[in-house]
């Protein structure tokens, strides 16, 4: 019966104590592309699978191992996004939005499928935000997505070390691929079986492997950024010009070739120490080249992904304090099925006004309510039995410190005694009361 109780491997639930920090990321994520001018696109979960294979990449480990494919019932083969640039660029193609009006920044919050080996930091369903900027070959569209970056980890106070490097384009890339091969075919018997391989069809993802051998085999290698054609060169030379003068930090990395395919020139990775083995915590780079690829016009491109898991787990690290989310006002209680109707219709009053509020569904007695109203942290509580219908008054306790204030359960929405108007007079003071304390 564990297959009932236990979701599949490589699954997170987000509970109702943790789901207030995803959602204040995403909105944080939102708001900062919206400074930078970029916009939502929401796209499926699944695509043709035919779409990843030619834009992830048919030699990469996502599509040649991590990805979740099958066969629908109309027999057509669908396979669940790996990540969001390529569906983001199907649909910009689709439905034309490669036009006239260019560039087209778009951005993107999705959760993403790859069968991978999971671990802190790795999962098989993970989130990504990510962004695209397309239609610019300029240095400048490099230099303003990483700015991004900077501007959102500088607000949520996450440090992170910028790493660049220059793949080049697929011209100077050839002649790099062979240095590779040479270099790493002299102790090709040591090589682990998967670079083995990858000798032939990819040898730049050699250089990220993680075994012990191939890395130390790798030490001496040729790097791309001695090989780069005489654009790549000016490109990248530009790049490094405009983050200096936008002071933004970074290290060349040379070893940096990214897990996907289309990348070209600039790619980039944001690395935090605070969270252990996994700790890439946005990559991107550009891919000219991709969006023809894919049947539409000959446009370059520029974005970068980031795990949300991952920001959230260097955020907890770093001691992140989350804005706590809305308090519980009151607690009106209730004895007896008519108090519970009117504790209800208080209720309902409050809610209206934008209150949180809650009322007994439990039948529960005085005690256990008022036991509640604390667990909740109820600034106000009320107690509706009998007598305060008859009286047609009841009591509201300020919980912080205990003293009373009379309620006319009928009192119109301005009156003295009218709760709402009790509640909402309090926040003023309280309000009034902070403002002359600083
Ligand atoms: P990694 O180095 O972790 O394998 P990647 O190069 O495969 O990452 P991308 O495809 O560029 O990653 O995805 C962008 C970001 O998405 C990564 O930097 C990482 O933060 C996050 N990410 C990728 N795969 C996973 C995963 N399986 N679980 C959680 N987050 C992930
Ligand atoms: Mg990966």
């Amino acid at each position: 019966m564990a297959i009932l109780t236990k979701g599949p491997r490589g699954t997170q639930d987000v509970l109702p104590e943790e789901s207030y920090k995803w959602k204040y990321l995403e909105k944080k994520v939102m708001d900062v592309v919206n400074l930078y001018g970029f916009r939502e696109i929401r796209i499926p979960t699944f695509e043709h699978t035919e779409l990843f294979n030619r834009s992830v990449g048919d030699t990469t480990d996502v599509v040649q191992k991590e990805m979740y494919t099958f066969t629908d019932k109309g027999g057509r083969s669908i396979t669940l996004r790996p990540e969001g640039t390529a569906g983001t660029l199907r649909s910009a193609i689709e439905h034309g939005l490669l036009g006239d009006a260019l560039p087209l920044k778009v951005a993107y919050l999705l959760s993403a499928f790859r069968y991978e080996k999971p671990q802190a930091g790795r999962l098989r369903e993970f989130h990504q935000f990510g962004v695209e900027l397309l239609g610019t070959p300029s240095p400048a569209a490099d230099v303003e997505v990483i700015s991004m970056v900077a501007q959102l980890f500088g607000e949520l106070g996450i440090e992170a070390r910028l790493e660049i490097n220059s793949i080049g384009c697929p011209t100077c890339r050839a002649k790099y691929q062979q240095a590779l091969r040479e270099h790493f075919s002299a102790r090709k018997e040591e090589l682990c079986d998967s670079c083995k391989d990858r000798l032939e069809r990819n040898p730049l993802r050699l250089l990220d492997c993680k075994s012990p051998v191939c890395q130390e085999i790798g030490q001496g290698a040729p790097v791309m950024l001695d090989f780069l054609c005489e654009e790549c060169a000016e490109h990248f030379g530009q790049v490094k010009a405009r983050l200096d003068e936008v002071e933004i930090p970074y290290v060349i990395n040379p070893k940096i070739v990214r897990g996907l395919d289309y990348y070209v020139k600039t790619v980039f990775e944001f690395i935090s120490d605070q969270i252990g083995a996994q700790s890439t915590i946005c990559g991107g780079g550009r891919y000219d080249g991709l969006i023809q690829q894919l049947g539409g016009p000959d446009l370059p491109g520029i974005g970068f992904a980031m795990g949300l898991e991952r920001i959230l787990m260097t955020l907890e690290a770093s001691g992140f304090r989350f804005p706590e989310e809305k308090e519980c006002s009151a607690y009106i209680g209730s004895i007896g099925d008519k108090a519970s109707a009117k504790a209800a219709l208080l209720t309902g009053q409050l809610r209206k006004e934008g209150f949180r509020a809650e009322c007994d569904t439990m039948g529960r007695s005085v005690k256990a309510q008022m036991k509640y109203a604390n667990k909740l942290g109820a600034r106000f509580s009320m107690i509706i039995g009998d007598s305060e219908l008859e009286q047609g008054t009841a009591k509201l306790k300020k919980m912080a410190d205990g003293s009373v204030i009379d309620i006319r359960l009928d009192a119109a929405r301005n009156e003295p005694g009218n709760l709402v108007k009790a509640i909402f007079d309090d926040r003023l003071q309280e309000v009034a009361s902070a403002l002359k304390t600083e």
